[in-house]
């Protein structure tokens, strides 16, 4: 199993890399993602990351993966071509706080993040519903679709136990991939994925239907 969503003390996280890589071990996962928030860094913490990471990728017994977690800004997702090119994958993650009733302008920023080619997973889809309100069926439609055309996954996130089943089956009629996440912000956490596997073996997803299965 999987868990592409984990903090360290890079960002607002409290255990090392080490830790995060020992715990997903010692669960036996057979892949662990490091994916700290991109705000935290700095040119040169960014390159030690990004190093220790890779002596991590070379020394560990599972797949260990560089990652990080961009914020959808109204903007653009805060992720540079540059840090892009040296990670294994970026999770975009709407952090912004929008008022109830502002579904949409939600939805136009996941669809912008959706295009972005620096892109790879939309982190903890849909975990503001419950404060902005509830789209349309055809609104999430249109959100699969955007993911479909341009390859982008979803993460199913144990933390914030989203996104509903009926997404993730539609997700996986439609071929667009999945992750599994924790957001594990210390070591302990780390692996606790239980409610994601649950949930894609509900929806009747298979390895196959997850991001990077080839190197599980
Ligand atoms: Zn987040
Ligand atoms: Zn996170």
């Amino acid at each position: 199993m999987m868990d592409l969503h984990t903090h360290t003390v890079f960002s607002d996280g409290v255990g090392r890399i080490s830790d995060n890589i020992a715990e997903a071990e010692r669960r036996m996962l057979g892949m662990v993602g490091i994916s700290d928030h991109i705000h935290y860094f700095t040119p040169a913490t960014f390159n030690r990351y990004v190093s220790s990471i890779e002596r991590f990728k070379k020394e560990s017994e599972i797949t260990v993966l560089a990652g990080i977690e961009a914020n959808i800004t109204p903007d653009s997702p805060d992720i540079t071509d540059e840090m892009a090119k040296r990670l294994d994958y970026v999770i975009a993650s709407a952090h912004v706080w929008l008022e109830p009733g502002r579904v949409n302008v939600y939805l136009e920023l996941i669809k912008a993040a959706l295009q972005d080619e620096n892109v790879d997973v939309i982190g903890h889809f849909s975990n503001v519903f419950p404060y902005i309100g509830y789209p349309e069926e055809e609104e999430l439609m249109e959100v699969i679709e955007l993911a479909e055309a341009n390859g982008k996954a979803f993460e199913i996130s144990s933390r914030y136990k989203v996104p509903e089943l009926s997404f993730v089956k539609a997700c996986i009629q439609r071929g667009v991939k999945l992750t599994l996440g924790s957001d594990a912000h210390m070591p302990r956490d780390v692996g606790r994925i239980g409610w994601s596997l649950k949930l894609l073996r509900k929806a009747g997803g298979r390895m196959e239907d997850l991001l990077f299965s080839e190197l599980l």
